[in-house]
């Protein structure tokens, strides 16, 4: 309970004002106390001034008798413990015989009776007191508090009586006050009346208190926390998702204010909320229908996304993958881990996996500031793509007729080799060989028998040469080959050999014969490919030229 707001505050208000008003309690108490106390005392003034006057009066009437009869009276008073007259020197008054016979000579009548056989009267015990000497030389009553032995406090009043011009006619010893009324109290009743008063504050505290409290915690409930908790429970509302859920707005004061600021907030929440959901739809609908496959990670690099492309493409399940761990998606570590540190020059990497040719990237995900919250991956299957781009390349770089390399190819393989055997000192030997009077081979067997017998010399040329021996079609029935590491001598039998083979070589029934020329680098001063072919063709001139189906070497460009 003490959780909520509510309670604690009442708690701790109550706290408050329960010190404030037992502070103003026993201000009040002790005030109400020292009124008491004044109250006593003023009252015994009154009783001790009316038995001072009353005293004197019957004294002035010349009632002396009387006078002592009424001091006798008074110590029977009801309500107090002791009350009597006594003289400046404490003895009771009217008692002492030797005064009573001064008196009584001085007037000249009995005034006073003497009682023989009464003792000397004694001082009262309080006459030793500092109090009452100050009493009979100072003039002023004093209040003096005495406890006895039973634990009672009393309340001993000593108030002057003062000498009138009438007393020095019987006493002419000058004194100022002529003696004491002397006047004890208990404190009981004084102490009674303190304590209902007491209990009276007590009282009135606790109703006060009550009261205090329950109109503070009403109107805390009514102003204050019924609206927080209008307020609280809504925002629950909208934290559990509830988005529609508003707060009423019920005054302008701070806690509307807090109301319709929250109500704003909340609109605008739902739709940058909505949004996000609309968002978060589209790239689910991108990641399910793509063809790309992407696999991603969390902070710790446990996968936790994996589109049905990436099962596809790879031919695992989304369990088997996370089992696996990221860095296996493709069974090889070490290439992702690569592609994550950026070791890899692309950002993709082409990939062999499982016999299909895999375009792969990966990289980290990292937030604003720049610390890694993820990682993840794309998968392209481009076997298909990659097969395509074999063919295409190869299509590009080979006749179409004979499948050996086209001019444009051969050309270029020329001139790498003829770069490479120059850069290691080698020699290279270059044939081009043209098939003999095949305008007249075609006008004879027809053109489809002449493309057959160009396939037939193509593959024999083929199986005749080495195998790292660079051959080409250069253009109708002729044809180049490139032969590294070999000088004249030793080009010379290839190419004859070449010469004779074709000459056995029977396609359908049909045989043709071909005429070879022959350069090489270490005979012909050739600066380029070119001009060693140029060499080439001119011996290949002479060779038919010279009869045809024979071979001829170049010695100069
Ligand atoms: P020689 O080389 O011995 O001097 O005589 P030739 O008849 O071979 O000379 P020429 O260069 O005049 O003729 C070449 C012929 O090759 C012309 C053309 O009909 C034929 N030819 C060129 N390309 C092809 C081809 O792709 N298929 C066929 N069947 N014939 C071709
Ligand atoms: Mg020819
Ligand atoms: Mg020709």
């Amino acid at each position: 309970m003490l959780r909520r707001l509510r309670f604690r505050l009442l708690v701790a208000m109550s706290a408050v004002v329960l010190i404030g008003l037992l502070a103003t309690a026993l201000i009040y108490l002790r005030q109400a106390e020292a009124a008491i106390l004044a109250e006593h005392q003023r009252a015994l003034h009154k009783v001790t001034d009316a038995v001072g006057s009353s005293l004197e009066s019957i004294m002035e009437g010349g009632h002396a008798e009387v006078a002592a009869e009424f001091t006798r009276r008074l110590a029977g008073v009801e309500g107090a413990s002791r009350f009597l007259i006594v003289r400046t020197d404490g003895t009771p008054a009217f008692q002492d015989n030797a005064t009573i016979g001064r008196v009584n000579a001085r007037l000249g009548y009995t005034a006073f009776a003497v009682h023989e056989d009464r003792p000397a009267p004694a001082p009262i015990p309080e006459a030793a007191r500092d109090e009452f000497a100050a009493v009979v030389a100072g003039r002023e009553a004093v209040n003096i508090t005495t406890v006895q032995g039973d634990g009672e406090r009393f309340s001993l009043f000593l108030d002057p009586i003062f000498a009138r011009p009438m007393c020095v006619e019987c006493h002419d010893d000058g004194q100022a006050v002529r003696g004491v009324v002397v006047l004890e109290t208990s404190f009981r009743a004084v102490e009674r009346d303190m304590s209902e008063a007491r209990v009276q504050a007590l009282f009135g505290l606790a109703i006060a208190m009550a009261v205090t409290m329950l109109l503070t915690g009403y109107l805390l409930g009514h102003m204050l926390f019924r609206p927080i908790e209008g307020v609280t429970r809504a925002m629950r509302r909208v934290a559990t998702g509830d988005w529609d859920h508003g707060i009423a707005v019920d005054s302008k004061d701070e806690i509307g204010q807090m109301a319709s600021s929250f109500n704003l907030m909340r609109v605008r929440l739902k739709a940058n909320y909505l949004s996000l959901l609309a968002e978060q739809d589209k790239l689910t609908t991108i990641l399910l229908t793509s063809r790309e496959g992407v696999v991603v990670t969390d902070r710790e690099g446990g996968v936790v996304l994996v589109n049905p492309a990436a099962e596809e493409i790879l031919g695992k399940s989304t369990a088997e993958i996370r089992d696996e761990g990221f860095e296996r998606i493709i069974d090889q570590p070490g290439m992702i881990h690569s592609l994550l540190i950026g070791e890899q020059e692309a950002s993709r990497i082409r990939v062999l996996y499982r016999g299909r040719m895999l375009a792969v990237g990966a990289s980290m995900i990292c937030e604003g500031d720049g610390s890694v919250i993820g990682s993840a991956a794309l998968i392209r299957d481009i076997d298909e793509e990659h097969r395509l781009r074999e063919q295409l390349s190869s299509m590009a770089r080979t006749d179409e007729l004979t499948g050996l390399f086209n001019r444009r190819h051969l050309d270029q393989r020329f001139a790498e080799e003829f770069d490479r055997m120059r850069v290691c000192g080698r020699p290279l030997a270059v044939l081009i060989f043209d098939v003999d009077h095949f305008k007249r081979f075609n006008d004879e067997h027809g053109h489809e028998a002449g493309d057959r017998v160009l396939r037939g010399v193509s593959r024999r040329s083929r199986e005749t040469l080495r195998c790292y021996d660079v051959l080409g079609r250069y253009g109708g029935e002729e044809f180049v080959a490139v032969l590294p590491g070999l000088h004249s001598g030793d080009a010379t039998p290839v190419a004859d050999r070449l010469r004779r083979d074709i000459e056995l070589l029977e396609v359908e029934g049909l045989r043709v014969t071909i005429s070879i020329g022959i350069a090489c680098t270490e005979s012909v001063a050739a600066e380029s490919p070119a001009e060693l072919l140029a060499a080439a063709d001119a011996a290949l001139y002479q060779a038919k030229a010279a009869g045809r189906n024979r071979i001829e070497i170049a010695l100069s460009a």
